[in-house]
C-alpha cells in the first residue's frame, strides 16, 4: 500500500476529551474517529489492527473446536422475555420498536439468540457438546462511555457459547477455552493474568476474567505472589483475623456520648481508638427491603458481594431522605441496637469479636459493649468487605498484592440458567429430557487492541506488537532524489512479494513529518532510504521500540527485516 493513496489522517492536536493514552493515540494516529459518545468509525488504519486481532481470535477459536456463525444485532424482545432479562437488564439494554410497534433490542450479548438456535437444532445427547462463536457488533448503553474503544457503547466482541450434556463436559471445554484465551493474549504480547470474577448480569456458577495489567485499568485485581491466586477485587476473598480488638471490660451495654462525630474517623479520633476497633454501619435499599451491613471501621463494604449474598436484583445506598424513617436513627449514628431494619448482616471479620462499638441510633450517641444476640438480633455473617493490599491470601496466607487491570475477556460457566428458562433440552441416553449445560466466553476486540497500546507506547506514539500492527513495516523515502525513489520502490515491491504487510511512505513531505507520523502510528519496523547512505550503497532500518539505526546493503536489510517480521520481533 502506498501512503499517498491510503486514507491516513494524523492529528497534531491532542483531542480535548481523550482521557487515556490509547484513546489519545488512536485518535491522533487516525485509527478511529468519534461519531457520538461511545460510537466510533474504525478508519482504515484502525480497521487493519482490528481485523488482525479478529484473525488471531478466529484462529484460536477454530483451533479450540468452536464453529463460527453470525447472529443478528437486532433481536426480538420475546426471547428476552423468555429468559427473564427483558425485566432484569437495566438501562444498558437499548430497546427499540419497529414500524409495527413490536419490541426489539440491539443485542448487548447473545445468550438468548444462541439458545433459541440450539434448542431448535439439537435434540439428542449424540449431537453434544458443541461450541459456537461469532465476532459481532454489540450495543450497550453504558452510563459513562469513555476511554475510546475501551468502553464504547457500540463495540466489537467475540462471543462464544458452548452446550453440554454434563457439567464435566462443560468443565473440559471451559479449560480448553481458558487456554485459548491465554494463547490469544500471549500472541498479542500482552502482559495479562486470568483472575476469578463475579458473574454479574450474565449469571452462572464460575467465571474468570482476563486482565491486561495497566495503570489506566478500571478494575483492581488481587494477586498472590506465592500461589498465584488471582481475583477481581469485586470478588476476591482474603483470610481475615480480627485479633486486634481488645476484649470488653464490661458485660453491660453502655451509652457513649459522642458529640459531632458523623464519620467513623470522627468517632475514632473522639474515642482515641483506631477505626479498626469500631464498627461501621452501611444501609442499603434493595428490592428485598432495607438491609443493614456491619463492617470493621477501617474496611470498605463490597456492594457486589452483599448484593450476591442477598440475591437482590437491585441495590443502592439508602437515600438521605428515607434514612431516619427506615433505620430509626439519624445518618452518622446508625447502628444495629434497636434498628428498624429487619435484616442485619455482618462481615466475617467481626465473627468472634469481643467488643462491639456501634452507632446508637440517636444523634451524638454510640453504644459500647454491645453483644450480638443480646442487644440486637444475631446478624447473618458473610464476606462483605473488599480485600486490600497486604491481606493474607485465602489459600496460602501470603500478603496479597493489588494491581490495576483492563478486563479484556470474560468466561463463564452458565450452567442451566438459560436452558431451563428457555427449554433448551436434549434427550439423554435413557430417553430422558434434560436441560443443556452451558458456558459462554466473551472477548472485547477493540478493548484488547486499545489495551495493547496502553501497555506499549512512548511520548512519540504507539509501539505496536507485530501481530496487531496496522502494517508490519513502513518504507520511507527521504527526499526526491530519483535513485532514492527507485530503491525505495524496489524495496517496497520486494517486501510485498515476500508477503510482508508493508506501507510505502511515498509522500512528497519533509523527512521530519514522515518520521514523526511513522513514530506516532507505531509501525514496528521502519526502512528509510536516503540519498546520503545510498551513495555508499546502504539503506537504514530500525525497530520502533528503540529506534536504533542499522545500515546495510538493500538486499541484506531486506533479508533481516523479513526474518524479523516472520519471527514476530518488534
Ligand atoms: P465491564 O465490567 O468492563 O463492563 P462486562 O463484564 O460487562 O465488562 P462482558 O459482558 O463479560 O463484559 O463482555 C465480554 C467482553 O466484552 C469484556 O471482557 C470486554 O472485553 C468487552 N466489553 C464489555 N463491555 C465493553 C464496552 N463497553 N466497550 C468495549 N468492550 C467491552
Ligand atoms: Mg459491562
Amino acid at each position: 500500500m502506498r501512503w499517498s493513496r491510503f486514507f491516513i489522517n494524523t492529528l497534531r492536536e491532542v483531542p480535548a476529551d481523550a482521557e487515556v493514552v490509547s484513546q489519545r493515540l488512536m485518535m491522533r494516529a487516525g485509527m478511529i474517529r468519534k461519531v457520538a459518545a461511545g460510537i466510533y468509525t474504525y478508519l482504515p488504519l484502525g480497521l487493519r489492527s482490528i481485523q488482525k486481532m479478529e484473525a488471531i481470535v478466529r484462529d484460536e477459536m477454530n483451533r479450540a473446536g468452536a464453529s463460527e456463525l453470525l447472529m443478528p444485532s437486532i433481536q426480538p424482545a420475546e426471547l428476552w422475555m423468555e429468559s427473564g432479562r427483558w425485566q432484569k437488564y437495566g438501562k444498558e439494554l437499548l430497546r427499540i420498536k419497529d414500524r409495527h410497534d413490536r419490541d426489539f433490542v440491539f443485542g448487548p450479548t447473545h445468550e438468548e439468540v444462541i439458545t433459541d438456535t440450539v434448542r431448535d437444532a439439537i435434540n439428542s445427547y449424540r449431537q453434544l457438546p458443541i461450541n459456537l462463536y461469532q465476532i459481532q457488533t454489540k450495543f450497550r448503553d453504558e452510563v459513562r462511555p469513555r476511554f475510546g474503544l475501551m468502553r464504547g457503547r457500540e463495540f466489537i466482541m467475540k462471543d462464544a457459547y458452548s452446550f453440554h450434556t454434563t457439567r464435566e463436559s462443560l468443565d473440559e471445554t471451559y479449560d480448553v477455552m481458558r487456554d485459548a484465551y491465554s494463547r490469544i493474549f500471549h500472541r498479542c504480547s500482552l502482559d495479562h493474568v486470568p483472575v476469578e470474577a463475579d458473574t454479574g448480569n450474565i449469571g452462572g456458577s464460575a467465571s474468570h476474567e482476563f486482565m491486561v495489567l495497566a495503570q489506566s485499568g478500571e478494575d483492581a485485581v488481587v494477586s498472590c505472589p506465592n500461589c498465584r491466586y488471582g481475583a477481581n477485587v469485586e470478588k476476591a476473598t482474603s483470610k481475615f483475623f480480627d485479633d486486634e480488638v481488645e476484649p470488653a471490660p464490661s458485660e453491660v451495654l453502655a451509652e457513649l456520648h459522642t458529640p459531632g462525630t458523623q464519620s467513623i474517623d470522627d468517632v475514632g479520633a473522639f474515642l482515641n481508638k483506631p477505626t479498626s476497633q469500631l464498627i461501621k454501619t452501611l444501609v442499603f435499599d434493595t428490592d428485598l427491603g432495607p438491609v443493614m451491613v456491619l463492617v470493621r471501621g477501617d474496611r470498605a463494604g463490597n456492594e457486589i458481594k452483599i448484593k450476591n449474598h442477598l440475591g437482590a436484583q437491585w441495590m443502592e445506598m439508602l437515600s438521605d431522605t428515607r434514612f431516619e424513617e427506615t433505620t430509626g436513627g439519624p445518618i452518622g449514628y446508625c447502628g444495629p441496637v434497636g434498628t428498624k431494619c429487619a435484616r442485619v448482616l455482618a462481615d466475617h471479620s467481626l465473627r468472634g469479636r469481643k467488643r462491639w462499638i456501634v452507632g446508637g441510633n440517636r444523634k451524638d450517641m454510640h453504644y459500647d459493649f454491645a453483644v450480638p444476640g443480646r442487644d440486637f438480633p444475631e446478624p447473618e455473617f458473610g464476606d462483605f468487605t473488599t480485600a486490600i493490599e497486604g491481606d493474607p491470601c485465602v489459600r496460602c496466607g501470603t500478603p496479597l498484592e493489588i494491581y490495576r487491570g483492563i478486563e479484556v475477556g470474560h468466561i463463564f460457566k452458565l450452567g442451566t440458567k438459560y436452558s431451563e428458562a428457555m427449554q433448551c433440552t436434549f434427550l439423554d441416553e435413557s430417553g430422558q429430557r434434560q436441560p443443556m449445560v452451558m458456558g459462554c466466553y466473551g472477548l472485547g476486540i477493540g478493548r484488547t487492541v486499545a489495551s495493547a497500546i496502553e501497555q506499549s507506547h512512548d511520548d512519540d506514539g504507539i509501539i505496536w506488537p507485530m501481530p496487531i500492527a496496522p502494517f508490519e513495516v513502513v518504507v520511507t523515502s527521504v527526499g526526491k532524489d530519483e535513485a532514492v525513489l527507485r530503491t525505495a520502490t524496489e524495496v517496497y515491491e520486494k517486501l510485498k512479494t515476500e508477503g510482508i504487510d508493508v506501507l510505502f511512505d511515498d509522500r512528497d513531505e519533509r523527512p521530519g513529518v514522515k518520521f514523526k507520523d511513522a513514530d506516532l502510528i507505531g509501525f514496528p519496523l521502519r526502512i528509510a532510504v536516503g540519498a546520503k547512505s545510498l551513495a555508499n550503497g546502504q539503506i537504514e532500518w530500525s525497530f520502533r521500540k528503540d529506534r536504533a539505526k542499522q545500515l546495510g546493503a538493500p538486499d541484506e536489510v531486506l533479508a533481516r527485516v523479513v526474518e524479523a517480521v516472520r519471527a514476530g520481533l518488534s
